[in-house]
Order: C-alpha cells, then structure tokens, then sequence
C-alpha cells in the first residue's frame, strides 16, 4: 500500500468505478423513463380512443333515454377498451364506480377529482397474488358538445418495464464488475509502467555516493523525468565543485597553519636549550612565538569569519547605513594611520543615507579589512574611504596611495591565502584571508567587490552593495 505504483492504481481504478458507476445509474435512469414513457403514450392511445367513442354515442344518442354514461359503461364496453395488460374503469363525475373492465377483477382505482387539468397520471401499488404496479392515466370525458360527462381511469401494468429494467440493471451490474477488475489490473500496469523511470532513476542515483561525485546520469529524456534528471545532474556539479572547495581550502589551511606552527615549535626548542643562558636567545624566541601565535590566531578567526560570512541566509540582517558604518570603521582606524604618517579621512554627503540590508558586524569587518590593507601597504600619502550612490547601488571605495595592484593579480587578490610580493607590505606577512573574507561579506550581501590600480599610483578598491529604494541623499 505504501508504494506509489499500488497507490496511484488504487486511486485511478477508484475513480474510473466511481464515473462507471455514475454512467451505469444514468442509463439505468434513462431506460426506465424511456420504458414508462412508453406506457404512457399507450394510455394515452387507450383514452384517446374511449374519447372518441363517448363523443359519438352522445352525438348519436346510444344511451336512449338513459344518460350516455350508462351506455359507456356497461360490461362489454369497458372490456373491449381493455386488454391484456390495460384495465378501465369508469367513474361518474362525483367519483362513483360506474363499471370496471372483467380484468380488474376485485381491484378498484381510486376516485379522482378533477382541477384545471383534464387528465392525471399516478401509479397504484398492488400486493398479493396479483402484486405489482399499474400506471393509472384518470381522465375527464366530454359529450359532443364538450361538457363534462363522466371518469374514465385507464391502468397499464408495469411488469414488463420493470422485469426490463431488472435485467438491464443486472447486465449494467455485470459490465461494471467486469469493466473495474480490467481497470484494476490495466492501471497497475499504467502505473508501473509511469514509475518505472522513477525507479531507474532512484537506483542510478543510488550508485552515486560521495565517492563518485564525478559520476552524471546523462538521460536524453525530454519529459519530466529527463528534466529531474539533468537537475540532479547539474546540482551534482555544484556538490562536486563545493567539495573541492572544501578540499583545496582544508589543504590550504593546514599548510598555512603548519608555517607560524613550525616556527613556534623551533623557537620554544631554542628557549628549551639556550633561553635560560642567552637572553638574546630567550628574547628573539620568545618574539618570534608571540609573533607566529599572533598570527596563527588571526588566520584562525579569519577562517571562523569566512565560514560565518558563507552561511549565507543564515545571517541575521536589518537596514544599515552604510556612511555611518564607513565614519565608524574610520574613527577606529585614524589613530594607526596617524601613527604611520598616513592622512585617513571618510567622504559622503552631508546628511546622505544609503541603506543596505545586512549584519552590521560583518560590513564593519569588510570595510576594516579594506581600510587595514590600505594602511598596511600604503608608506605615505593618504587614504580616502567614500561612500556614493551609483543608481540602485551602494559604491564603497577605499582609496589609497600606496604601491597599486598588478594587473594580473587583480583578480587573485580575493583569492584564499593569495598574498602579493611581501616586500610591499609594511608589516610581517598577512594571513591571505583579509580580502577573501572581504569577497564572501560582499557576497552573502548579494553585492562584488574589484580591485584596481590608479593610473596616478595606489590602487582603489570597490565594494557594490545593492541600495535599498528608501535610501537618500540631501546636501551636496
Ligand atoms: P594579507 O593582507 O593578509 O596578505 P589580504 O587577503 O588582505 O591578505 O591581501 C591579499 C594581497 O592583496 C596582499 O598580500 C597584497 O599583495 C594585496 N593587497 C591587499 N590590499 C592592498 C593594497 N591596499 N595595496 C596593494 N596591495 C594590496
């Protein structure tokens, strides 16, 4: 029952019983109204005929003296109106029997009072030996002058429609048992047959385990099925290369990692050895270690915030105004420019707001990022942080005047562990993080970020963010 196949049969079959069913009721409907229709326009044949005879005994005067209805309704009349399955009887207008045909026998239809209309149809049940139903047809009779003169009742049995009916019901009944077992079986089949790429798909896509990564299905279908497949197909590379991702960073990392470890280590021998007799020794080790394990703590939150930054979704975000988050990262960072001989200074217009949705913590450490890199590579000269609208976006630039970017490196810079010529910068090595945090923070905020150096020397760095509409900008 849990299988798709047995369910999608049970219910198809289901449903084409349920129309069977409906059908075989319609028709079953349809052939005794057909059947009873019959019969009536068989008593209306019957009565149309006692109609004319009436008419021409009271226009020939049949009765003599005697009223025309006691000549209507004398033995041999009544019988020769009726048949072998059509009784009369014939009642005078105030509902009194007159005579019945022999074929009646002990039974009597009731009286019928006449209203506007001239004949009335109803059905009289009968038990006993002679059990079944008549349709009645009650009737006025005219004179040739069109006066009313008498009832005349005409009954047909309906025996026949109703053994009719029954044997249609049982035929219906037959073929609608015969129609749902075939049903039942064609749509299992129907079903199997629909499932069955299903289930080859499922067991194709079994094979494939992280091991075989590598592995495609490939299908040429073109219907739905095909489609699952080619999406699986393409999400299968999108695993595939977050795999090696994670890979190549795992193995960057732990080699990044290994360096300042290795030097921690041969410094804390060297103090083991000589540090208690050389002070020189003790310093420089000691440096050195305080240096190295500096380090190795940035890269380690570097690599926290990287993996914060690539939560994507996940990140908390609110409306931010980006200059107050670019004024706020320059008053922190003024005192170390000022103390290096740099000139920091942020720009953006009085009063201006543009707004972007994101985690402030995290734009506070892109911008940071950005701003310390400047400082770090920049011997003299300034650095200008600006702040603009570029239609829907939010532009953050941070300028500076330091040695510029190859041109070839452009693009590497934001690369994981990428560092340029050391001699550029003004302090020991950096972590190789800083702009690939930088990188994800503008990504997970559906923003890029570019590099590029300026013709008059120094490089300028781009953030674009998209800018919500609200955003504004008064002054100049
Ligand atoms: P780190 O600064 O720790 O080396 P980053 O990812 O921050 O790592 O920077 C990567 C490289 O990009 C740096 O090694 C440097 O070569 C280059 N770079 C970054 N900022 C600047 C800048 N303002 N001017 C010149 N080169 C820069």
């Amino acid at each position: 029952m849990t299988s798709l196949r047995t369910r999608i049969a049970l219910l198809y079959a289901a449903l084409i019983v349920v129309v069977i069913a409906l059908g075989a009721f319609a028709i079953d409907f349809a052939f005794q109204s057909l059947l009873i229709d019959q019969a009536r326009l068989s008593l209306d044949q019957t009565s149309e005929q006692i109609e004319r005879d009436a008419e021409e005994a009271s226009t020939f005067g049949l009765g003599g003296e005697a009223p025309v209805t006691l000549a209507l309704s004398s033995r041999a009349t009544l019988d020769h109106w009726a048949s072998a399955n059509q009784y009369v009887q014939l009642d005078t207008l105030s509902g009194q029997t007159l005579g019945k045909s022999a074929n009646l026998g002990g039974l009597t239809f009731a009286p019928w009072k006449p209203d506007r209309r001239d004949r009335s149809y109803g059905v009289l049940h009968i038990t006993g030996n002679r059990a079944g139903t008549i349709l009645v047809l009650n009737r006025v009779l005219l004179d040739e002058n069109a006066r009313p003169i008498a009832i005349v009742h005409v009954g047909q049995r309906l025996d026949n429609v109703d053994q009719l009916v029954a044997r249609a019901r049982g035929i219906l009944l037959w073929i609608t048992a015969a129609a749902t077992i075939v049903i039942v079986i064609a749509s299992y089949f129907i079903a199997a047959w629909a499932i069955d790429p299903i289930e080859r798909l499922t067991s194709a896509v079994a094979q494939i385990g992280s091991e075989r990564l590598d592995r495609r299905l490939r299908w040429r279908r073109r219907d739905e099925v095909g489609r699952l497949a080619g999406a699986f197909d393409a999400m299968l590379d999108r695993l595939q290369s977050a795999f090696a991702r994670e890979r190549q960073f795992i193995s960057d990392a732990s080699h990044e990692l290994r360096t300042p470890l290795t030097i921690i280590n041969a410094n804390a021998q060297m103090l083991q050895r000589w540090g208690d007799r050389d002070p020189d020794v003790m310093k420089t080790s000691l440096e050195a270690i305080s240096e190295e394990s500096g380090r190795l703590a940035g890269m380690v939150s570097g690599m926290l915030t990287l993996s914060k930054a690539e939560a994507g979704d996940a990140i908390p975000k609110e409306p931010l105004v980006l200059e107050r988050l670019a004024d706020d990262v320059v008053a922190h960072a003024n005192e170390r420019a000022a103390a290096e001989g740099l000139q920091l200074a942020a720009h953006h217009s009085d009063g201006a707001s543009t707004i972007v949705i994101g985690d402030a913590g995290l734009l506070r450490q892109m911008i940071g990022n950005l701003v310390d890199n400047a400082i770090k590579f920049t011997r003299d000269g300034r650095i200008d942080v600006t702040v603009r609208r570029d239609a829907d976006t939010a532009v953050l630039d941070v300028v500076d005047t330091g040695p510029g970017i190859d041109e070839g490196d452009a693009d590497r810079l934001f690369d994981r562990f990428f560092r340029g010529d050391p001699a550029h910068a003004r302090e020991s090595e950096g972590t190789g993080l800083g702009l690939a945090i930088v990188r994800s923070i503008a990504r997970v905020h559906g923003g890029t970020v570019s590099a590029r150096a300026r013709p008059e020397g120094g490089s300028i760095f781009s953030v674009r963010l998209p800018a919500e509409p609200d955003s504004f900008t008064t002054g100049s």
